[in-house]
């Protein structure tokens, strides 16, 4: 058995070829470290004795050579490999011990020149890395000293590592091939002309490829930048075509969004009016201007400056009726050329194209498991998006009241505007239109009764009304509140410790009510 050693960082490394040599494998290493292990004693075979080749042009080729690939790739089943290998005299290489030129820390390191950053990308040390890595059912790969101590323990106790070993220590191998990629790719994606590095590179963590730079963040003393997965979605915001008004701010982007995806959730024509990240107005319409014209009902005080998105084409009468009100963004599949000249004298209204989903109103991620990512301090909270779709078929009636038809179509529309609305959300609607929204408050009761004074504030009564909770009710409070607002059906999980009580509440009221099993807590 042979083992190739070539390590930067020498942790470790003199005791752990010290019981490799013990259990009988001989080693061959590269100059710095076959200097180490020779002066501690070790038999060692230089590579440049193996290959035939000095290292040449400062390290920069020390193992890229046959005799190195060769037996660390071929694979020891196939009898044509084991022949090649015999022809040109190549011996296999079943253990690479190898970490990498320290890139990350030369980079990290102030005053680090581009040139010292370009010296410190190893080269033989990944490709070796790879081919062992790509070869794990015959090669075992050592890429962090952390992993001797748990390989010797196997070598010593069977004299060989097992199939599941060499696949996990393949698997950290193109870990860390990967994040030593990202890490070169980010930094050479923040060089800017004149050698400056920009705090927002060009391409970010591998995948993200910046699409511009932002005047500003969330606030003016924030910088920003926005970036676009290398493999959008179709149908998403980072698809969308610009067709005029001002430079999109972060906050127009994070409300574009907002807007976008809850409009294209409806198969139905459809309007959403967004304000800080909530929808204020969301209507389904027999034409777009319709539907906008009852989407601004809801709430015509918060639509002022609100980010509007169509799931139609948006023609002349919407154009219009939408050019009377102050908005930011507006976005829509398509405009007729009559509806972009009623926002040519408005230099400054933003207008977005984007294609919807090609799959339609389900078609969430295309097939993609879209992530949703949030940062937290300095980690990441991951999860899949939140695409749970609803159909009626999987409502329950839990009361003694059904809902009519045309109560269950207006749930369904008020659960789901309520996966969109920050919680705690409650959300009352009429056909197909939002009546009253309550968002992002502490307390359930009060994104209720906030929904209801804001429905009052818009000359809307309730009394009739279908209502959604986006999580369960943990006491029959919060249902109270909802019926003495009007509501004559509601909408909600269920799943509550209490559920029987506020049934049995939702029946003494004389309302229907459906759980859908589903929670859309939205942060
Ligand atoms: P040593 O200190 O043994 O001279 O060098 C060890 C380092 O060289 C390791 O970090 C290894 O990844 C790297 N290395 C091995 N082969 C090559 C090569 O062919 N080219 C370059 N640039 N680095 C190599």
């Amino acid at each position: 058995m042979q083992a190739l050693i070539s390590v930067s960082d020498k942790t470790g490394i003199v005791e752990f070829a010290q019981a490799l040599h013990a259990l009988g494998i001989r080693l061959i290493s590269t100059g710095g470290t076959a200097k180490l292990l020779a002066d501690a004693g070790l038999p060692v075979t230089e590579v440049a004795q193996l290959t035939g080749f000095p290292e040449m042009l400062d390290g920069r080729v020390k193992t890229l050579h046959p005799k190195v690939h060769g037996g660390l790739l071929a694979r020891r089943d196939l009898p044509e490999h084991v022949a090649a290998l015999k022809a040109h005299g190549i011996e296999t290489i079943d253990l690479l011990v190898v970490n990498l030129y320290p890139f990350e820390e030369t980079v990290a390191k102030p005053g680090c020149t581009l040139e010292d950053a370009i010296e410190n990308i190893d080269i033989g040390g990944p490709a070796m890395v790879r081919s062992a890595a790509k070869n794990w059912k015959d090669v075992g790969v050592l890429t962090d000293a952390s992993q001797y101590a748990g390989v010797l323990e196997e070598l010593k106790s069977s004299g060989k590592l097992s199939d599941k070993t060499r696949f996990a220590l393949s698997v950290a191998a193109f870990n860390r091939i990967s994040n030593y990629d990202g890490a070169i790719s980010d930094y050479l994606s923040s060089i800017q002309e004149g050698g400056e590095r920009t705090v927002f590179p060009a391409q970010a963590n591998g995948r993200f490829v910046k699409l511009q730079d932002l005047r500003y963040g969330e606030n003016p003393h924030q910088q920003a930048a926005f970036y676009r997965d290398l493999h959008p979605a179709p149908g998403s915001l980072v698809t969308a075509q610009q067709l005029q008004g001002k430079e999109l701010s972060y906050n127009n982007i994070a409300d574009a969004d907002a807007a976008w995806e809850c409009v294209k959730g409806f198969s139905e024509t459809a309007c959403v009016i967004v304000k800080h990240a909530n929808p204020c107005g969301v209507a389904t319409g027999k034409d777009a201007h319709d539907a906008y014209a009852r989407a601004l009902k809801t709430d015509p005080t918060s639509a002022f400056g609100g980010i509007i998105a169509f799931n139609r084409t948006v023609d002349g009468a919407a154009a219009q009726a939408v050019a009377r009100q102050f908005v930011e963004v507006l976005m829509a599949p398509d405009f007729t050329p009559e509806a972009l000249e009623f926002f040519k004298s408005k230099v400054n209204v933003r207008i977005l194209r984007i294609a919807l989903p090609p799959g339609g109103a389900s078609d969430w991620d295309n097939g993609r498991n879209a992530m949703d990512i949030k940062r937290v301090g300095s980690g990441l909270l991951m999860q899949t998006a939140d695409n749970r779709e609803m159909t009626l078929g999987e409502l329950k009636v839990v009361t003694k009241k059904q809902p009519t038809p045309a109560q269950l179509q207006d749930l369904l529309f008020a659960w789901k505007v309520a996966k969109f609305v920050k919680s705690n959300a409650i959300v009352f609607c009429k056909d197909g239109m939002t009546m009253g929204v309550g968002a992002g408050q502490m307390s359930r009761l009060d994104s209720a009764r906030i929904a209801s004074i804001k429905a009052q504030a818009a000359g809307l009564s309730l009394q009739g009304t279908a209502a959604a909770s986006d999580a369960f009710f943990p006491f029959r409070d919060g249902l109270d509140v909802i019926v003495d607002a009007g509501a004559a059906c509601v909408i909600q999980p269920g799943g509550s410790m209490r559920d029987a009580e506020v049934i049995a509440a939702a029946d003494e009221r004389g309302v229907a009510m459906v759980f859908s099993g589903v929670r859309h807590f939205r942060h």
